[in-house]
């Protein structure tokens, strides 16, 4: 065929979108974003024909249909939807962290018409967005006063932007760590304007280093929180109380990077972890930490601290590009008040799961066993799930799994994924393991239906397979 005559037989839009299996796309896309799909297929082939490079073998209108149906698989795989985490890795990033307790998400779900974000219904007048929510976190806090913005890691951009630009802040080299997706803490203090000075060695750091370095260009001294990893052995580094007291004769500001911003001692669980009532009580000017890491509530930074230095942030310029929206401070209202009423280990999810004991966590697998038709092969055995989320590295949480073996592990746990509820596992090399620690009650009957279907999946793939060899 000559270029000509293959451009002519490029089949039109029209007709792709008339094929039975196109069509079928309609149950789950909008017609709309179907014909984008077969426009690209159909302009990628023409400009293959014209670059006379086309070496497809399939005729053209087979080629562009598969292409369309494939670009609504990715499309599926993107979009964002509910998924069971089964990983027994509670605070999972790739899952958005800390799930939000149903007064939070309720609390979301008013916010998003009109609401009184700046507005005194009272007087009025016109009032500070969230101000409430911040007097709520200095209560529970003992903080003199707080501030919110999108994440911990424009917390601390915030923090070393409008008090030290220019000047020096004295870290530690035992803690200048990488949080995770490249936030690398000599890169932020760069960003920031503000100079790096170095103090101690990796393992040990003592507050005469501290001492040592401060002089009249000191903006502030920071300690940051590990998070995700552990350093143990010959290791010594001052405690938050004695770089306060150091500290004080100079007013030099100290700075607390909490991380994962625990509001109550889980200790009695075996994990320990920095707790913001603590560093508080020992003086930190200016104590931060994510909104959903332990603190159990969305995706926000909370810096709480003396208000003389909160002020100096709330009048940054850069403030106004880091402040959150509606949603966030009303599920953040939410999430606080559920910790100033002390029932955090019950109503917040995270803690829930946290502290859930083993046993519960075993019957919670009796459970699904009982909803499942096959037997075979799947086995309750004894695990160890995570914290995650950068917190508490190193510490595991006794937990009980669903193992099913005599699959093809990764057929099995794709199908897991794509079907009516997506279910997110943890595969190993022969095994799809279940972790019944970081799935809800309420989930156990999806969960339960979802092995099922992918079972039957995999061995109808499996048949398929065979049959065709
Ligand atoms: C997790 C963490 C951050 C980043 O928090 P995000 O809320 O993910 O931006 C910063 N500092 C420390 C010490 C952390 O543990």
């Amino acid at each position: 065929m000559t270029k000509a005559e293959r451009l002519r037989s490029l089949p039109s839009v029209d007709i792709i979108l008339r094929d039975p299996d196109v069509t079928a796309l309609r149950e789950s896309n909008t017609l709309a974003q179907i014909t984008i799909w077969v426009r690209m297929a159909v302009q990628h082939c023409r400009e293959q024909i014209l670059q006379n490079s086309d070496t497809f073998e399939t005729p053209l209108t087979a080629w562009i249909i598969d292409r369309v149906i494939s670009q609504s698989k990715t499309d599926l795989g993107q979009r964002l939807q509910p998924v069971i985490n089964a990983t027994g890795v509670v605070l999972h990033t790739n899952l958005g962290r800390s799930p939000m307790a149903e007064q939070a998400i309720a609390a979301a779900q008013r916010a998003s018409r009109y609401t009184n974000v700046e507005l005194n219904l009272e007087s009025g007048r016109r009032s500070k967005r969230g101000e409430r929510l911040m007097t709520l976190l200095a209560q529970l806090t003992g903080a003199e006063d707080a501030l919110v913005v999108n994440n911990c890691a424009a917390a601390t951009v915030l923090v070393l932007q409008a008090i030290a630009s220019g000047r020096e802040v004295i870290v530690s080299r035992g803690q200048l760590v990488e949080i995770g997706g490249g936030f690398r803490l000599p890169d932020v203090f760069c960003a920031a304007g503000v100079t790096l000075r170095e103090v101690g060695t990796t393992n040990r750091t003592y507050l005469r280093d501290y001492e040592a370095a401060v002089n009249e260009s000191t903006g502030a001294v920071i300690r940051v929180h590990r998070s995700n990893f552990h350093l143990s052995g010959f290791v010594a580094e001052p405690t938050i109380d004695e770089m306060v007291q150091m500290q004080r004769p100079k007013s030099v500001a100290v700075i607390d990077d909490l991380g994962s911003g625990s509001m109550i001692d889980l200790s009695a669980y075996g994990l320990q972890e920095p707790n913001v009532l603590d560093s508080i009580q020992s003086g930190a000017d200016i104590s931060l930490f994510s909104g959903d890491k332990l603190f159990g509530g969305p995706q926000a930074g909370i810096l709480v601290g003396k208000t003389q230095w909160i002020e100096k942030l709330r009048r940054s310029p850069i403030m106004r590009a880091m402040r959150v929206d509606k949603l966030t401070l009303a599920a953040l209202e939410a999430t606080t008040e559920i910790h100033l009423a002390g029932n955090a280990l019950t109503e917040l999810p995270t803690l829930r799961m946290i502290t859930t004991p083993a046993e519960v966590v075993r019957q919670r697998c009796e459970s699904v066993l009982t909803q499942l038709n096959q037997q075979i092969a799947i086995e309750i055995v004894s695990c160890e799930a995570q914290v995650g989320g950068g917190s508490i590295p190193g510490s595991s949480l006794p937990s009980f799994a669903l193992k099913i073996t005599g699959f093809p592990p990764h057929h099995l746990a794709h199908h897991m994924r794509d079907g009516r509820c997506a279910i997110q596992t943890r595969v190993t090399d022969e095994s799809v393991m279940i972790d019944l620690r970081t799935v809800a009650d309420h989930e156990v009957s999806d969960l339960a239906e979802g092995i099922n279907t992918a079972i039957q999946r995999t061995q109808q793939n499996a048949n398929t397979e065979t049959a065709t060899e």
